[in-house]
């Protein structure tokens, strides 16, 4: 008889590879399908994260933030340097190698934990059963008790901005420039493009950054996001809202665009590169035969309930193929969920509590609700804050840009939301979802201990503001 696994996972991205791990650990029988091959012909694993995604993304704001730094503020500290160069290519090649390190710890991981790597491309045919074609047309049928898609998702492409060769690129090809583009235009100013935009306007690119929509990070706290608008226009982003690209024709080594303004008024701007970042779509191309009975939704998502299962029992789908943020931790953890659920052993995703985080410099970082949020629910809130223009350790830093804010229900103390930009403003808002994980109260925060010095005392500074007691601010409010 055939071999049957317990468990068949479609994608080894984020929510996969981790769905996988997950339930080999639980002594499940489990195989993990992907379909992606290098150069050579070799499985890639990791998915949109680890090849082409957060990670390669993070190592190039990392080495252009540290040009940046030593360009523009080693003088502070006293530093003189000679002429501060970059040499692309070697910047490139040093993200490739973390990239290659980690995509094969995941294979790693596989064998570690017995999870059986199937190479090609799955087709779900039902319930229990999966097919598997590869590259020369041939194909295997894996027999399974349950299914898990997690196919993730492809960069959207929009008609007055097709991908080229090399001029216009997306998300993927922006991540493999190998000189500084003189003038950079980026369509979108969501979190892909302003994190893109910031690694080639610090090595110094002049960068314009075209949005659609008339406001600036609409999901983020809109005090956050002016802050943020200030400092990254003041970093030399120009970032045009109300700009909807209608049109670009690539000619030579130009890329010109056409943009329409608030007024209906035409512009026209010509750009060296053009990358276009206005959003992703999942990915369930041939991925579902028709009768199978998995449903999809109008925008293209695989229709899960809470514990991410599909109509069909034994078929459940994860990560960014189904509906809440496409972020890569929101996917590992229905990755959990779903391994967990399948071994007897129930739990659930606290949606409420997923972070998010823009790596610009500084940092843009949320979890919980915003004040825009608080007040449609017409809940009764307050509001701490605190400048890190007033933070001992991040004056130290030379890092002063931004602040904290706390939010709080009125009634019961319990924090609703907590949003930073700043220096470490990731890992301040991690303090802050552990916090609200254990439904902690801004006085839980108020009264914990904080190191000293510490950017993270911000936090604490924040919670303390909430209600009036902030020790290092003058409070607006007085207790
Ligand atoms: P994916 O990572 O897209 O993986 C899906 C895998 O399935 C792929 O390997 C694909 O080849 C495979 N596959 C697809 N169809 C089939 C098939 N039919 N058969 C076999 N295999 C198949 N998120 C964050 O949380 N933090 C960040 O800092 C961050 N930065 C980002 C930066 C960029 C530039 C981009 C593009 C994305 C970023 N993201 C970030 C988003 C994050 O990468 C995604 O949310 C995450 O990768 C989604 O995980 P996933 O496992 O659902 O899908
Ligand atoms: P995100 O989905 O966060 O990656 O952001 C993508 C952004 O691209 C959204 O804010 C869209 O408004 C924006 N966008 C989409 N199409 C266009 C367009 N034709 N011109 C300018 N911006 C666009």
């Amino acid at each position: 008889m055939a071999e049957q696994f317990d468990v068949v996972i479609i994608g080894s991205g984020p929510a996969g590879y981790v769905c996988a791990i997950r339930a080999a650990q639980l002594g499940l029988k489990t195989a993990c399908i992907e379909k992606w091959v290098d150069d050579q012909g070799k499985v890639k694993l990791g998915g949109t994260c680890l090849n082409v995604g957060c990670i390669p993304s993070k190592a190039l704001l990392d080495s252009s933030y540290k040009y940046y730094e030593a360009k523009k503020y080693f003088g502070v500290h006293g530093i003189t340097t000679g002429e501060v160069d970059i040499d692309v290519p070697a910047m490139i090649k040093r993200k490739d190698k973390i990239v290659g390190n980690l995509t094969q710890g995941v294979g790693g991981l596989f064998k570690a934990n017995g999870v059986t790597l199937v190479q090609g491309t799955g087709t779900v045919l039902s319930g229990t059963q999966v097919k598997v074609t590869v590259a020369d047309g041939s194909s295997q049928i894996l027999d399974t008790k349950n299914v898990v898609i997690a196919t993730g998702s492809v960069p959207v492409e929009i008609p007055p901005a097709p991908i080229t060769e090399n001029r216009i690129v997306d998300s993927t090809g922006a991540l493999d420039f190998q000189e500084v583009p003189g003038r950079l235009g980026v369509i979108g100013a969501g979190v892909i493009g302003l994190e893109l935009g910031s690694v080639w306007a610090r090595l110094g690119s002049e960068v314009i950054v075209l949005e659609a929509q008339d406001s600036f990070l609409a999901a983020a706290d809109q005090q956050i996001a002016k802050e943020a608008s200030k400092i990254l226009k003041k970093q030399g982003l120009d970032i045009r809202l109300s700009a909807r690209v209608t049109k670009s024709n690539v000619d030579g080594r130009e890329v010109t665009v056409k943009y329409i303004d608030q007024s209906g008024k035409e512009h026209t701007l010509v750009f060296d590169k053009l990358i276009v970042a206005v959003g992703r779509r999942p990915l369930t191309d041939n991925l579902i035969a028709p009768d199978s009975g998995v449903k999809q939704d109008e925008r293209g998502f695989i229709v899960v309930d809470e514990q991410c299962r599909t109509e069909i029992s034994t078929v459940y789908a994860i990560g960014d193929v189904v509906r809440g943020p496409m972020l890569a931790h929101k996917g590992s953890e229905e990755g959990v969920m779903v391994a967990e659920l399948i071994a007897g052993q129930p739990v659930q995703v606290n949606y409420d509590l997923v972070p998010s985080v823009i790596y610009t410099h500084p940092e843009i970082a949320w979890v919980g609700k915003t004040e825009e949020e608080i007040k449609v629910t017409a809940e009764e809130y307050k509001v701490g804050t605190f400048p890190f223009v007033a933070s001992g350790r991040a004056m130290a830093a030379n890092d002063t840009d931004g602040m904290v804010k706390v939010i709080a229900d009125k009634k019961t103390d319990r924090i609703l939301g907590v949003h930073v930009i700043g220096p470490a403003a990731a890992e301040l808002v991690q303090q802050g979802a552990i916090a609200m994980e254990f439904a902690a109260t801004s006085e839980d925060l108020a009264l914990t201990m904080f190191s000293h010095p510490t950017v993270s005392e911000a936090l604490h500074e924040a919670a303390l503001a909430v209600d009036g007691h902030a020790i290092h601010i003058a409070n607006r409010k007085k207790r």
